[in-house]
């Protein structure tokens, strides 16, 4: 079943989010220039991003309102937000790696007798998305419907693995589409469940792949969506499949009218209003410096290698910075997302490393070459039950996409996964 508003429990409510000061102008070009001054000038002034904030080793679930509670990833995992209503709990993402998504099942089992009624995607990553099939059908999955459009472009092996994801549902999920239990919506939409007021929120922008805030306004609780980060380097992308630091801007912006007592950032530690302005500095000063380098005709190339964030440095996932650098070059060229063309290859070979449950593999491929392959939530894995049990000195065939002229700095996107 696929509905469009109204449904029984959602009514079109007054946007509670709206964002402050909106124009275009102030995110073209890092134009919140006292803001930006202030921020560099503390950091002049020795002022440093507290060591060892990143979470721990293990994910942590935790009461943070009557009812509520934050799944906080391992090592800044993707979190997640769970919602205990008389009528049924809401769970707001659905785990970094099976595992997660497991755990989440059982934390929510420990509080409540309640069944999983809805799960709100905040954005459409595998990260956040992954662990969907675990909890729906009998859940409805509630997306923006942008992103319940991109669900209705995948491809086979895409259903294939969300079939497959969790062995114990392989028998329910037979013949179930993803979108059989999908609600969009196209701005906003609160949720009355049980007493409570849960209100969506989706910030328009071009580029903007279907990111969705979730409110409590009585508790004061935020789940900030894609733009909520803490402690992490964000995954923007040239191809904008991850929106645009001009989207985030108008994010942070809309989330920081609504005054959240307790922000829960897509990844990273719990956190307030005030990490979400660290956000702003922190994408204004990266817009700052890539627009320097142009203003100085620097080729792309070169700025991708220089540009740095050094006054984040404790912050994990430098990896992402040379897209974050060749997204804004886009951004501020005015160009649209990068066309990524890609070639369909196949390797065979043996697993060398498997690091982050299994998301990147290293495979000594059996011509001598080295192959960096990435195995999302949206990967068709056979012969193991999922990719978390990729072990090295295991035989391995993939067929993965190589995109053309595009620097994999995460690796090849696996397609399918063999174990054999
Ligand atoms: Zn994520």
């Amino acid at each position: 079943m696929r509905m469009d508003f109204p449904h029984p429990h959602f009514a079109n409510c007054k946007v509670r989010a709206s964002p402050h000061g909106g124009g275009g102008i102030r995110v073209r070009v890092p134009v919140r220039l006292p803001r930006l001054i202030g921020f560099l000038v503390v950091a002049v002034i020795g002022f440093s991003i507290p060591v060892g904030a990143v979470t721990g080793p293990a994910p942590v679930f935790k009461q943070i309102a009557d009812g509520v509670y934050a799944y906080i990833g391992k090592r800044n995992d993707a979190n997640a937000l769970v919602i205990v209503t008389s009528q049924g709990v809401v769970l707001a993402d659905t785990g970094n790696n099976n595992s997660d998504s497991r755990a989440i099942l059982k934390d929510i089992q420990s509080v409540t007798n309640q069944p999983v009624r809805y799960i709100i995607i905040t954005q459409n990553h595998g990260d956040h998305i992954g662990g969907t099939p675990l909890f729906s059908p009998p859940a409805q999955v509630i997306l923006q419907e942008r992103a319940a459009k991109n669900w209705a472009g995948w491809s086979q092996y895409q259903i294939n693995s969300w079939r497959k994801r969790f062995a114990e549902r392989a028998g329910a999920l037979k013949d179930v589409n993803p979108l059989d239990t999908v609600i969009s919506f196209a701005s906003h939409m609160t949720l009355h469940l049980g007493g409570r007021e849960i209100d969506l929120i989706y910030v328009d922008d071009k580029y903007n792949p279907g990111d969705v805030a979730v409110w409590l306004p009585k508790e004061g609780v935020l789940h900030a969506s894609f733009a909520g980060y803490r402690e992490r380097h964000p995954d923007i992308r040239p191809d904008y499949s991850h929106g645009t630091t001009e989207g985030m801007l108008k994010q942070l912006d809309a989330y920081i009218a609504l005054k959240p007592r307790i922000m829960i950032p897509a990844h990273g530690p719990l956190g307030g209003v005030r990490d979400l302005s660290v956000m702003i500095d922190y994408l204004l000063l990266a817009r700052h410096k890539v627009q320097d380098m142009m203003d100085r005709h620097m080729a792309l190339p070169e700025i991708e290698k220089t540009f740095d964030m050094h006054e984040y440095r404790d912050w994990e996932r430098t990896e992402h910075l040379s897209w974050t650098a060749d997204t804004i070059y886009r951004e501020l060229n005015g160009e649209g997302p990068l066309v990524i063309k890609s070639e369909r290859k196949q390797v065979s070979g043996t697993v060398a490393s498997a690091m982050d449950d299994g998301r990147f593999v290293t495979l000594k491929g059996d011509d001598g070459t080295e192959v960096h392959l990435r195995i999302g939530a949206d990967t068709d894995v056979d012969g193991i039950a999922d990719r978390t049990l990729v072990k090295p000195g295991m035989r391995l065939n993939a067929i993965y996409d190589v995109p053309e002229n595009v620097n994999p700095a995460l690796g090849y996107d696996a397609v399918q996964v063999t174990i054999q």
